[in-house]
């Protein structure tokens, strides 16, 4: 199956629908590690993503995830708005003028995301952040597709790694990021950020699914 920029206009949707869903329930993961402010903004920020998309309705898709980046980076406050943004920037860098992608285009549009989220964020797996649901996810995504799965079910599998590293994010000191100011308080916490990139990852699924 190929992934068509209106799909990827239709994912952007569910992706901001999600985060408006879950505002709150984000926003109360950080309140427990951090400032309590996940939820709101990335709310706002796809708030605005939603807004300018009829601006980039018939483009290519690397014009749409580079719109995307360009407006998280500009308008979501904290550490995730940069981090995200940097993410769909690198994804649209990766995917460049192409009209439909394909699982591989996905899998090296992944990969650019997640050295984007690393290199701006220093950070790496373990560390309790988004990273801990994004890795594995493309891992098992990779995994899946070069054991021959289709899209659908590498991308199944890919979030059912994803939630496991999610949830993983609990037993974890976070090392990066306002909640390592708790140092071994922050064990014991869901990380919001791995809780958004996991809603992320459920989005795309759900839009590959419909
Ligand atoms: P802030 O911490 O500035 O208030 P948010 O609350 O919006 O920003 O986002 C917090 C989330 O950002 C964390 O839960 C974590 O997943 C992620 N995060 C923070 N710092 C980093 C980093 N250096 N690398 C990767 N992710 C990070
Ligand atoms: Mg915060």
């Amino acid at each position: 199956m190929d992934i068509t920029a209106d799909l990827v206009i239709t994912f952007i949707e569910r992706v901001a629908t999600a985060i408006k869903a879950e505002r709150d329930y984000l926003t109360q993961l950080d309140a427990a590690i951090g400032d309590a402010d996940h939820g709101m903004n990335l709310d706002r920020g796809f708030s605005v993503v939603l807004n300018k998309l009829p601006t980039v309705a018939g483009k290519d898709i690397g014009t749409i995830l580079k719109s995307v980046g360009t407006t998280l980076v500009s308008t979501v406050g904290g550490a995730s708005g940069p981090l995200y943004g940097t993410a769909f920037l690198r994804a649209g860098m990766a995917i460049g003028d192409r009209q439909t992608i394909r699982a591989i285009n996905l899998i090296g549009a992944s990969e650019a995301a997640l050295e984007g989220i690393q290199s701006r964020g220093k950070s790496t797996r373990g560390e309790k952040t988004m990273i801990d649901t994004i890795a594995p996810a493309i891992e098992a995504l990779k995994a899946a597709h070069f054991a021959g799965a289709d899209l659908l079910s590498a991308l199944e599998q890919a979030l059912v790694a994803g939630e496991a590293g999610m949830q993983a994010t609990i037993a974890m000191q976070a090392t990066k990021g306002r909640a390592s100011y708790l140092g071994e308080r922050s064990i014991g916490h869901q990380d919001p950020g791995a809780t958004s990139a996991y809603l992320i990852v459920k989005a795309l699924v759900e839009t590959v699914r419909q």
